[in-house]
């Protein structure tokens, strides 16, 4: 097997809202793409995650999608865009920002493993077959391909479906059966308020939901923000953002209430082949268990640079705990306090600053 190396200053690995705000900054710090620096996408196509998501998913259901910078996302949008899919309209975008600042995305290639062996300053990323030797790194992998889904005894007995909200595609899927929904994040009250539109469903969580009816101020981002960037400059595993924002009322969460949908039960104790268990011995029979239980950061291609401290998490430093502490070559962005698009914007400035002036 021919195994092609190239050396670059700088590897992005992803390419979603976080790999191109860095792509941008190292551009504008004039650094030539597929040169001076490499950006590599594991996805078919443009998008990042956005093209993932589940149909129903649209302009006026997500939380907002901030700009990159440098090119707004409405010059990309079709007059009337509210009901218009995100999983159209934000790698349309994305394809067209590539495109205008020319960043040169290979795609697809999946980086398998990154390690620090050879003594001689650089990171060696193994892609397929090519290595590349790279004198620092931005890592933007994201967390769509690292699904979480808690372990509950009798969960391989189950003879239904499960599924996880990455694998979710449409409710007309689960028309006349009984969907327990699990999970205490705007996805599941999103899916569902859907499910329970053509047949029933309970809803299950950990702890009790907050439901916010004030709107989502600047003011309680940045407060969600700084709790998490806390905990990773701590060496913590970041935490659900939920925890902080709470629950978003809405006109269609509204209605849901009102059928009687959003009566939450605790979590239950055991799965059965044909249903969940709880410890009092209440049982709910079950066709379908959707877990839509979150996601973690995908890093498993980074476990050779040993970064994850005794604390569970990585610790992270510099100005907006973008840098690991274990290393200042290696930069992690849309991770921990950056995970939002806006919030990726951010780091993907303070990581090309930061990593640029490491690396003189
Ligand atoms: P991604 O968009 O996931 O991009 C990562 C890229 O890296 C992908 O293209 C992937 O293929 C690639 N990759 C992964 N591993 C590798 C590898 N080993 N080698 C090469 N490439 C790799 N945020 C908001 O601000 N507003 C919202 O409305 C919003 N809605 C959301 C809805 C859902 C259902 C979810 C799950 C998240 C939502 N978020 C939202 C958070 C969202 O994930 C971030 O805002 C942001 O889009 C993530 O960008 P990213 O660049 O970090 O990751």
């Amino acid at each position: 097997r021919e195994v092609r190396t190239s050396e670059v200053d700088v590897l992005v690995i992803g390419a979603g809202q976080a790999g191109l705000s860095a792509a941008y900054y190292l551009h504008r710090a004039g650094l030539e793409a597929g040169s001076d620096f490499l950006v590599l996408d594991r996805s078919p196509a443009p998008g990042g995650a956005w093209q993932f998501r589940w149909p129903s998913l649209t302009l006026t259901t997500v939380n907002g999608v901030s700009d990159l910078p440098g090119m707004s996302f409405a010059e990309t949008l079709p007059a009337n865009s509210a009901e218009v899919k995100a999983s159209d309209a934000v790698p349309r975008y994305y394809r067209a920002y590539e495109e205008r600042f020319a960043l040169n995305v290979r795609r697809p290639v999946t980086v398998t493993v990154v390690c620090d062996r050879d003594g001689d300053g650089r990171l060696r990323a193994e892609a397929g077959n090519r290595t590349i030797a790279a004198r620092g790194l931005i890592n933007a992998t994201g967390t769509w391909e690292h699904p979480f889904v808690p372990h509950y005894p009798g969960a391989e007995l189950f003879t239904g479906r499960q599924l996880h909200t990455k694998d979710y595609t449409s409710a007309a899927d689960f028309e006349g059966k009984h969907v327990v929904v699990v999970g205490g994040g705007i996805s599941a009250v999103q899916l569902l308020d859907e499910i329970s539109l053509v047949t029933s469903t309970t809803w299950v969580t950990r702890s009790e939901p907050r439901f916010r009816d004030e709107p989502f101020t600047p003011e309680l981002g940045r407060r969600a923000v700084a709790i998490v960037e806390d905990r990773v400059r701590r060496g913590l595993p970041p935490g659900s953002v939920v925890s902080v924002t709470g629950l978003p009322w809405t006109p269609a969460l509204r209605a849901a209430q009102k059928r009687g949908v959003l009566q939450r039960l605790p979590i239950f104790s055991t799965i059965e082949p044909n249903g969940v268990r709880w410890a009092d011995g209440r049982f709910v029979a079950a066709d379908v268990i959707l877990w839509c239980t979150g996601f973690r950061s995908a890093l498993d291609h980074l476990a050779p640079l040993r970064l994850r401290g005794p604390g569970g998490g990585i610790t992270m430093t510099g100005r907006l705990a973008t840098q690991t502490a274990a290393d200042p070559r290696i930069h992690l962005i849309g991770y921990g306090p950056s995970a939002s698009t806006i919030g990726a914007n951010r780091a993907g400035r303070a990581a090309v600053k930061e990593l640029l002036a490491t690396l003189g």
